[in-house]
């Protein structure tokens, strides 16, 4: 049963001393009920409440780790349903499938694709994480062989999935150190295969078709001395898997059921390339902390690790870019001046389309909280004053020797206003970002 703030309280030090960040042993009481502290952050806490508040401050769903160095990934420890409700804290993994039936040059082949599945969008790189090696050819040897044979074509975190203990035994051996994801863990061979992960000190897999049996699972694994535990739900039926996804992250944030209190993993290995991206980005919506793909093809991976981005962005906080002024190619001082937000996704729209110009311009920034053009115009962040404030800010009169302000399309209701307000002669831009090329090629 979970503490109450003042049921931990009694348990602190009650000495105030804020080296936990909180002002107050109170504040930080009440921060560790609703799980967002860690018990760890108090230095004076005793043994015997340490003990005593373990339990209770643990987090809802367990974080666990596999990978090291910097392809080390992280999953879990979310405690929300909603990412409205405060956020979602650590991004679903995306990893791609490699048959253990692979050799040679086609393995090579394979993993130089999946190499290559990184990106960057709006200011930011994004890729895929891991390789799940499948031991679909049923030989331990073969799977051993494929496993090591990644492990050194791919720097990325591994998951090694199998049927057989011997065979997880025989590839875990592989690759001691670098810490993989190892599964199937089922009724039949949970002891067996988390003897393996217990004696290589790695997260283990935990498959079962419904919560009562994942639920019988991870505690067997885990009084076989096995902690980090990620669960598999094996449904077929999308629907089928997104309703128990859903059930278990209720059950164990809800009821703090800590049976189910573990990350999970999916597949998306069915179909074609876009419907397994379709598929992918139900899951990791609905609450895959990893789901396993088999395409490796660019246009399907984009979309899902672009919807990773959005949904674990903080919604209070939206991804903003510094309010400056930004030279686009080698602009000259008859260049163009261009003004928007400091939303990332504006931004970073605008500065391709300007680019995609060939015009060299000016992007003036203004600060509107990290909100696009119509939000900011109708919240009053994007007004005359703001332009004017940014335009002495960043002394653009000094930078180009004619006063012309393009804005965009969107806010010419305010042209006037700006025209006023600065002596700046406005120029109303296009509506659509993506309308700029020509409007720059042409009517600049
Ligand atoms: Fe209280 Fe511990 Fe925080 Fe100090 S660090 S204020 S003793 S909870």
């Amino acid at each position: 049963m979970a503490l109450t703030g003042l049921q931990i309280f009694k348990m602190l030090p009650k000495s105030n001393c804020k080296k936990c960040g909180k002002p107050t042993c109170l504040a930080f009481a009440m921060a560790l009920a609703q799980k967002k502290a860690n018990l760890d952050e108090c230095p004076t806490v005793s043994d015997e409440a340490r003990t005593a508040l373990a339990e209770a401050s643990s987090p809802p769903i367990r974080m666990v780790k596999f990978g090291t160095g910097d392809s080390q990934v992280q999953i879990g420890q979310e405690t929300v349903m909603f990412r409205h409700d405060e956020k979602f804290y650590n991004p679903t993994v995306i990893a791609v499938n490699v048959s253990d039936s692979l050799t040679g040059d086609a393995l090579k082949s394979r993993l130089e694709q999946i190499n290559e599945l990184q990106f960057e969008r709006v200011g930011t790189h994004i890729q895929v994480n891991a390789v799940a090696v499948v031991n679909d050819s049923g030989s331990a040897d073969s799977f051993a062989a494929c496993v090591e044979a990644v492990s050194q074509g791919s720097s990325l975190a591994m998951i090694l999935l199998s049927e057989s203990a011997d065979a997880l035994s025989a590839a875990t051996a592989k690759v001691a150190g670098v810490t993989p994801l190892i599964g199937y863990a089922t009724a039949d061979s949970a002891e067996a295969v988390a003897k393996v992960a217990k004696e290589n000190k790695c997260p283990v897999i935990a498959a079962g078709a419904d919560l009562e049996t994942l639920a019988d699972l991870t505690e067997k694994i885990k009084a076989a001395g096995v902690e980090d535990i990620v669960m598999a739900i094996q449904k077929t039926a999308l629907k089928d898997q997104l309703h128990t996804l859903s059930e278990a992250r209720a059950l164990a944030l809800k009821k703090t059921f800590r049976p189910l209190g573990y990350p999970t993993i999916s597949l998306a290995v069915q179909g074609s390339p876009d419907e397994q991206a379709a598929e992918a980005i139900s899951l990791l919506c609905k609450y895959s902390s990893v789901v396993v793909i088999e395409t490796a093809e660019k246009y399907a991976v984009l979309p899902i690790l672009t919807a990773i981005m959005n949904i674990y962005t903080d919604p209070q906080k939206p991804v903003q870019v510094e309010a400056k002024i930004y030279p686009i190619g080698e602009p000259g001082d008859d260049a163009p001046v261009l003004l928007t937000t400091n939303f990332s996704l504006t931004y970073y729209t605008v500065e391709s389309d300007v680019e995609a110009s060939r015009v060299p311009s000016y992007i003036m920034v203004v600060d509107t909280e990290g909100t696009s053009v119509l939000t900011a115009y109708s919240g009053d962040k994007l007004n005359e004053k703001v332009v004017g404030e940014a335009l002495k800010k960043h002394n653009v009169a000094d930078l180009v020797k004619h006063k012309k302000l393009v804005i965009p399309g969107y806010v010419a209701v305010m042209s006037g206003k700006v025209e006023e307000e600065t002596g700046w002669e406005v120029i109303v831009g296009p509506r659509e970002s993506s309308m700029l090329p020509k409007f720059l090629q042409e009517a600049v």
